[in-house]
């Protein structure tokens, strides 16, 4: 590479990268492989998630060649669309935000459409052993909350309680020292600013963490300052505001969708069932062993396999000290989604909301409705530890379980679903798990390290490496950031 070549290179700001997609072609007419004949591509992408694929995108673009591995028979980890005859299923993600600029970048320039999000159905509710609807629930003997809690439905209570004392004023410095004084146990902190038990038992069902207790409660605000504070902090709010403020889209078709317009963006062609077994760094480069023995060469890899899964792979020399310690920390909360449609209007027997919250198994049942308006299908979606006492059964028997605890606690569906499709994200033996939480004290411990490379040839991307963002923007701005970061270094 010529020293003009590198020059340039070293001139990307972030910013610039981050900036749009289809930046700059500034180095147009380079060939940087033709310098590195004893590799085999300049960087290896482990992972084809939304991480891999904006990492692999944006080094592309700048005339870098790339090969992208993926362990699954099929693209997109956490994006996975179960396309079937009646319709397609969302396992994974869902939900583009107003201020998911990257992503919605990829999309636009994949000529991948987003729309409105399904409307659904209201919630009915099962607790404390009993069936309400949402205009009984303030005045039922079901709602044992305190005080002015009564009046909040299940589903929002954790938003609305927990804004009322979030901590964090200024989105960018969610973790400065002042505030690891909030990475404390999420229950406590909650209990301590005068909730209810009940209200912290109920904030449990809903919130998505294994359990309130092994949650940062800082790691939680910051979830919900990125969705408040831009309304509420002007200079942040200007970063936002760009975004307008108030839309979120899901993926025409299913969320699969972007994960195909995304590869197709691609020069290579990623490859399926190349899990990776082990990764030898050197000074030199990177040399990664793939499942059926074949070897990939390059001068830097971004591995984008969630900390959860990362132990299948054999890093070599052995990671030591902080960043061993914030691989092995990392715990991810679990979802299973059960997918069913009804055969009959069963709400209209019971006359409440098709939607349900339990504090039982079941946590929430989302009820979307079609084009016509009418409920079309359910989503059960199960979280937690909810999720991960099914983990042991066979798909067949975990979804009867499912059917029988819902009749149960509605009988009015008995005999009137028909589950069309179920997934654990637990049971992926590549991502195993939902998203990464933070424990209490990991946000000074751990956190700083998440992102931290390894002898700087191994780089880490993937949502569990975010700073302010969340989901799929995490996970792009992750694998942008990491394709900066080897740009910058020129490999
Ligand atoms: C149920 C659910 C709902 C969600 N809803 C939303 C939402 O509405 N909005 C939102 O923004 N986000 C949402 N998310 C989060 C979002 O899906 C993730 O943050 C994002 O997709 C993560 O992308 P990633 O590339 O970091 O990781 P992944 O998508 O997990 O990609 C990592 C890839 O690495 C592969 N891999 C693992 N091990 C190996 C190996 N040894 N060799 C090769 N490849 C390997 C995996 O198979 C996987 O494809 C949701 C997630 C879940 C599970």
């Amino acid at each position: 590479m010529s020293e003009k070549t590198q020059r340039q290179i070293k001139t990307l700001s972030r910013r610039s990268v981050i900036a749009g997609l289809a930046a700059v072609p500034f180095i147009a007419g380079c060939s940087p492989r033709s310098t590195w004949s004893t590799t085999e591509v300049d960087v290896l992408v482990i992972g084809a998630g939304i991480a891999g694929l904006a990492a692999a995108k944006t080094l592309e673009d700048q005339g870098f060649s790339v090969s992208v591995v993926e362990a699954d028979s099929r693209l997109g980890g956490r994006c996975h669309t179960l396309r079937l005859d009646d319709g397609y299923y969302d396992c994974g993600a869902t939900t583009i935000g107003p201020a998911y600029g990257r992503i919605r970048t990829f999309a636009n320039l994949a000529g991948v459409e987003l729309v409105a999000p399904p409307s659904r159905d209201g919630f009915s509710y099962h607790i404390n052993d009993m069936f309400v609807g949402p205009n009984e629930w303030e005045n039922s003997k079901a709602n044992k909350l305190v005080g002015d809690e009564r009046r909040i439905l299940p589903q929002s209570l954790e938003f609305t309680l927990v804004q009322r004392f979030n901590q964090i004023k200024h989105l960018f410095d969610w973790n400065a020292p002042e505030m690891l004084q909030y990475d404390i146990p999420y229950d406590d902190y909650l209990l301590s600013n005068g909730l209810s038990k009940e209200a912290i038992r109920l904030i449990s069902l809903t919130s998505n963490s294994m359990s309130l207790s092994a949650t940062s409660a800082l790691f939680q605000m910051r979830e919900f300052a990125r969705l408040a504070l831009p309304n509420t902090n002007k200079n942040e709010g200007e970063v936002y505001a760009a975004a307008g403020r108030k839309n979120y889209h899901y993926v025409k078709g299913g969320t699969s969708n972007l994960i195909d317009g995304m590869a197709g963006l691609l020069q290579s062609t990623p490859r399926l069932n190349a899990a990776v077994t082990a990764i030898d760094v050197s000074a030199g480069g990177i040399e990664a062993h793939l499942k059926n023995g074949d070897r990939i060469a390059a001068k830097s890899v971004i591995c984008t396999i969630p900390y959860s899964a990362l132990g299948n792979v054999k890093i070599s020399p052995t990671l030591t000290g902080d960043k061993q310690n914030a691989v092995a920390k990392s715990q991810y909360t679990t979802t299973t989604h059960v997918f069913c449609r009804p055969k009959r209007a069963y709400w209209d027997d019971d006359g409440h909301p098709a939607g349900l919250v339990t504090d039982g198994l079941l946590d929430r049942v989302f009820a979307n409705k079609g084009n016509d308006g009418k409920v079309a299908w359910l989503d059960v979606w199960l979280n937690g530890a909810n999720a991960a006492q099914l983990d042991g059964l066979s798909k067949a028997q975990r979804n009867e379980k499912v059917m029988a605890e819902l009749a149960r606690v509605r009988p009015s569906t008995m005999g009137n679903l028909e589950v069309v499709g179920s997934y654990s994200w637990g049971n992926n033996p590549f991502v195993k798990g939902n998203k990464q939480v933070l424990a209490p004290g990991q946000i000074g411990s751990v956190y700083p390290f998440m992102a931290s490379p390894w002898m700087n040839r191994l780089r880490f991307a993937g949502e569990h490496t975010r700073s302010t963002e969340a989901g799929l923007e995490a996970a792009a701005e992750s694998g942008m950031r990491e394709a900066n970061a080897v740009m910058e270094r020129v490999l």
